[in-house]
């Protein structure tokens, strides 16, 4: 039997890297997957890889970044299965998207800091308002949110990014207090550095560099990020709620 199984789920980010393996893991373990991107073409490649492993998935196109394309996703979620009793908030960008890379905190453009924020904080805040109203109405559910090493330690050159993700760790646990008595748990994921098409840059750059700062010497995959996001979303995790979990190969004890 699988961790999840008979429970539905929805994925944001679902097209690529952390989201795609994720949408399945989450199928492998028995969900019915809403795999969500803003990349829509992409996301029907994580349903196809689902259903060519005996699962059942939808895609649905959302920009995480419009609220009524966040509460179209969530609403045609609950059509496909009847319920939502998972949802893992991963959509994000990286520091050298929207120009805030590689920038110093108080040269930041306006711009770039407020299209970072928007994306990666309000867009799981978004996320998390519609979800909540569904769960409530069917008694609870699960929620986690990909926050970052980057949301409990700072980093140079990434001052959006580092905020935006400092504030998912915060509405995690605001969230987690807020909405325990109705039977709603909300967890944060903190990946380390992990091998997808977000980092790709940055290890080639300087990889090495990256690389001396982790004690396991070597950079996560996808995969070992979606094991400890489809625990905290399973019956096993029933007491964990406002938890930000570091999977980091031992990047944040040191
Ligand atoms: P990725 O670039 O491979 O995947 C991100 C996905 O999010 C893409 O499919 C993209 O289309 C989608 N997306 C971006 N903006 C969106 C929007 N506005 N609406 C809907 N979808 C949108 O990156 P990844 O490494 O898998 O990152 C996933 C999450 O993990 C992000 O939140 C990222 O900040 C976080 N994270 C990644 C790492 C890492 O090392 N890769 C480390 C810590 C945290």
């Amino acid at each position: 039997a699988g961790l999840l199984d008979g429970k539905s789920a929805l994925i944001t980010g679902a097209a690529s890297g952390i989201g795609r393996a994720a949408a399945l893991a989450f199928a492998r373990e028995g969900a019915w997957v809403a795999a969500a991107d803003r990349n829509l073409d992409a996301a029907r490649s994580t349903v196809a890889a689902i259903e060519a492993q005996g699962g059942q998935a939808v895609a649905i196109a959302c920009d995480v970044t419009e609220d009524a394309q966040v509460a179209a996703m969530v609403a045609a979620a609950v059509d496909a299965f009847g319920s939502l009793d998972c949802a893992f908030n991963n959509a994000g960008i990286a520091p050298f998207q929207l120009n805030s890379g590689g920038v110093l905190a108080g040269d930041l453009e306006e711009a770039s800091w407020l299209g970072l924020i928007d994306v990666n904080l309000h867009g799981v805040w978004r996320c998390l308002r519609h979800e909540v109203a569904q769960m409530r109405k069917q008694g609870g559910g699960a929620i986690v949110n990909t926050a970052s090493i980057l949301g409990l330690v700072g980093s140079g050159g990434a001052a959006a990014y580092v905020a935006s993700k400092h504030a998912v760790v915060g509405l995690t646990k605001a969230a987690a207090v807020d909405h325990a008595p109705e039977n709603i748990r909300i967890n944060a994921v903190c990946p380390g550095y992990i091998e997808t098409p977000m980092t790709e840059d940055t290890m080639r750059r300087r990889g090495e560099q990256v690389l001396a700062r982790v004690p396991m010497a070597r950079m996560g995959r996808a995969e070992e990020i979606a094991e400890a996001v489809v625990w905290m979303c399973s019956d096993r995790a029933g007491f964990v709620t406002g938890s930000c979990w570091q999977v980091d190969g031992g990047y944040t004890a040191r």
